[in-house]
């Protein structure tokens, strides 16, 4: 076994660990052996000498973000059996080949025992977010680990990760192609196509995380008004279309959403349903007098940090007071919330609050989370990031 610097944990402050969690903060650490530079690999010991776990140092309050729970080396093999498993877990669900959708999350952070670290697929091609320096000082046997699985035929593989590392402090974390040089791709999600650019598009260039919600708002829009807001590149849109709706309107502020929902549009001969405003969505609800027989709300995350969370709270509330007013009698309103760090109860609360500001009569009609290819490690229900209800409302 290789040696790594080492981290002691202070008695009585292993809790977490033996219930592997895979965050361990600063408080609970007694000392630090070996001293290990930002991102490098150390193992976790208790104060007894047991060993814990292992992961990757960091700066900042969660000290160590762990990988494995078993010693490892962490060599090609340790990964390569790594990403067998995260590809098995979706080739379980379904969506590895079923020839209706070629677009999933491969690794979600914890979710895979991979904190720091987000792969997406869009057919041949796989974009990476490194999201702490551990993980980026494992580029290349990550792209290795990629090549490797049978059955993923990669052409391109992307890294971007400019905006998720901090690209001041480490310079040499930039955008870049590790295979390949395409920089878009038409995808195909549960027989949608969908222009996809990682290069120039949001994340990784798509809201794979939606998948399933999209779905079920298909189900419903046969006939209906659609108001999409948030709408990015039409997502939800397509699929009220695919569904029978009879006229949609999306709504977003960036202009490259505007480009590719209007692409998107016409890729599935939507074209002459479909109205895209390039606008602010508070503006428009403001504005707009129109009521509708549907309405989505998907949000950015308002609060990234708990410091932040009083004002998300009351953007949310006011954003769904705006929303439920556009729904016509007996229409249904699905609204979302995907910031970590306000949970199940707390959004709810905030909807409660905003449905007895209007006064309407409604009723939950589904819970909805993140599609199951971004799945929740138990031991880490932080995971949980994306929350939605659909409410019907008279
Ligand atoms: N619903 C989308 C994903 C939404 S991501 C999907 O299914 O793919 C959030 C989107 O909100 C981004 O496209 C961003 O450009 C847009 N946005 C953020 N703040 C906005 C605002 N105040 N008004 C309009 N759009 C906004």
């Amino acid at each position: 076994m290789k040696k790594f610097p080492r981290v002691v944990l202070l008695q009585g402050k292993d809790r977490s660990v033996r219930l592997f969690h895979p965050w361990l903060f600063s408080g609970a650490i007694s000392k630090v052996e070996g001293n290990p530079e930002e991102g490098e690999i150390v193992e976790v010991f208790s104060k007894d000498g047991e060993y814990l776990a292992t992961g990757h140092f960091h700066d900042g309050s969660i000290k160590v973000r762990i990988f494995s729970f078993e010693q490892t080396d962490a060599n090609q093999d340790f990964w390569n059996s790594k990403f067998l498993n995260a590809f098995q877990f979706r080739q379980t669900l379904g969506i590895t080949n079923d020839g209706k959708t070629n677009t999933y999350r491969l690794i979600h952070g914890e979710g895979d025992n991979l904190p720091g670290l987000i792969i997406d697929i869009y057919d041949s091609a796989a974009v990476i977010q490194f999201h702490t320096y551990g993980m980026y000082r494992m580029k290349e046997l990550i792209t290795n680990a990629l090549k490797n699985i049978p059955g993923l035929k990669l052409e391109v593989i992307y890294n971007k990760s400019s905006e998720t590392i901090n690209s001041k402090k480490f310079p040499d974390a930039k955008n870049e192609f590790l295979l390949g040089d395409l920089e878009e791709k038409i995808i195909l999600e549960n027989d949608i196509r969908f222009h996809v650019n990682w290069v120039e598009g949001q994340k990784t260039g798509y809201f794979i995380d939606q998948r399933e919600n999209r779905l079920l708002l298909e189900k419903y829009s046969k006939g209906k008004n659609v108001l999409n807001t948030f709408s990015y590149s039409g997502g939800f849109s397509m699929y009220a279309l695919h569904g029978g709706a009879v006229n949609v309107h999306s709504v977003d502020s960036s202009k490259k959403a505007s480009e590719l929902a209007n692409l998107n549009a016409q890729l599935n001969g939507y074209q002459d349903k479909h109205v895209f405003y390039q606008e602010d969505v508070f503006d428009f609800l403001k504005k707009s007098n129109d009521k509708y027989d549907i309405v989505i709300l998907d949000p950015p995350a308002f609060a990234k940090h708990l410091s932040s969370v009083k004002n998300a709270m009351v953007g949310y509330r006011n954003l769904n007071v705006e929303g439920i007013d556009k729904v016509a009698k007996g229409g249904l309103l699905f609204t979302f919330s995907c910031s970590q760090v306000i949970d199940k109860l707390l959004f709810r609360k905030l909807i409660f609050q905003a449905a007895a500001q209007t006064k309407r009569n409604i009723r939950i009609m589904h819970q909805l989370t993140q599609a199951p290819d971004h799945p929740v490690n138990i031991y880490h229900p932080e995971g949980e990031y994306l929350k939605g209800l659909v409410l019907m409302v008279e």
